[in-house]
């Protein structure tokens, strides 16, 4: 198999985004390199765990002279394995300090150390939901193409990283994740953003056992102040590495998650359903095992939405052994 040569975007003086690949839809994650001559290796984000990205990883740096065992800092936008995946390898090789906000520290990273402990709970909350138990098959949450970091530095919202010698303020972004960090510099107008926005793709913002009990509250509110924001560029996790019109983007998304929280209000009035069920009106394809359980989280998202705003309400059934939502 031959692989392609690193392809290095150039973000800002001594900032490249690199393109490494993944076994998902999406076919590539973002990598931000940034060797400034004499100065700090720093990487933002690092890809799952497979060859293909190790391989990809090592032929972007070694396009800048620099190699894994070089790397300083690296900062991760969010605990997913396609952005935090070789966080513990390169800091084992390296010994680079790896920063995470706290948010995410204490919710989303702690899940992979924790997977034991968090297990039964996420399943619960599944089954509580009504997904039925051939989807919850093979449910480990295990991911072996995730290298969890032994020792996360917490960055604070308002702080300050360093790249390309210039300053970037640390921006809470939750929604995707509870503790989903961005990196702005008004300078230059530039936005590091993860999967915070998106082109083409709506980033999946669900509810699970273990995030805050309400994202797509969060992820609205994430949308306003990337609106207000109003960066002229943002460097993304997916379909990137970089994006304009991301104010016209954010107010598109709001009104597709508006659109849906309309819908499923309409479909949650019409009889008492499961998310599980309502979550096949809210996506009607053919989807496999985890997609399923996507398509739950997501529904699971817009209906506690709902709920807390008073406009749902939800209800134990006894027999079914499922909470139902209704008008
Ligand atoms: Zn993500
Ligand atoms: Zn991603």
């Amino acid at each position: 198999m031959t692989l392609p040569a690193a392809e290095l975007t150039p973000v800002l003086g001594s900032l490249y985004a690199l393109q490494v690949p993944i076994p998902y839809p999406m076919k590539t994650v973002t990598v931000l390199l940034d060797a400034p001559r004499g100065g700090p290796l720093s990487l933002v984000d690092c890809a799952l765990d497979t060859p293909e990205a190790r391989q990809a990883l090592e032929d972007g740096l070694a396009a800048l002279g620099r190699h894994w065992s070089d790397v300083d800092q690296l900062v991760i936008t969010h605990h997913h394995p396609d952005h935090y995946g070789l966080a513990g390898v390169i800091e084992e090789r390296s010994g680079a300090n790896v920063l995470m906000l706290d948010v995410e520290i204490g919710r989303g990273e702690r899940y992979w150390h924790m997977l034991k402990e968090w297990l039964p709970g996420h399943v619960k909350h599944f089954r509580d939901h009504g997904l039925p138990d051939e989807f919850l098959a093979g449910l480990t949450g295990e991911n072996p193409r995730v290298q969890p970091a032994s020792r996360i530095t917490p960055l604070r919202e308002g702080q300050h990283v360093s790249l390309s010698g210039k300053d970037w303020e640390v921006l809470w972004l939750p929604g995707h994740a509870d503790g989903h960090l961005g990196l702005w510099n008004a300078e230059d107008s530039t936005l590091i953003a993860g999967d915070a926005i998106l082109p083409r793709i709506s980033p999946n913002v669900g509810l699970y056992a273990y995030t805050r009990p309400d994202p797509l509250g969060d992820y609205l509110q994430t949308l306003g102040k990337l609106e207000a924001l109003n960066p002229e560029r943002a460097v993304v996790g997916h379909h990137g590495p970089v994006m304009g019109g991301v104010q016209a983007r954010a107010r598109e998304l709001r009104a597709h998650h508006h659109e849906r929280l309309d819908f499923m209000k309409l479909e949650a009035g019409k009889e008492p359903r499961s998310a599980y069920a309502l979550s096949h009106a809210m996506f009607p394809r053919d989807l496999n095992t985890s997609g399923r359980r996507f398509a739950l989280a997501e529904t699971l998202a817009h209906l506690e939405h709902l709920r807390l705003l008073g406009q749902l309400y939800r209800t134990w059934h006894e027999e079914q052994e499922v909470w139902v939502y209704h008008a």
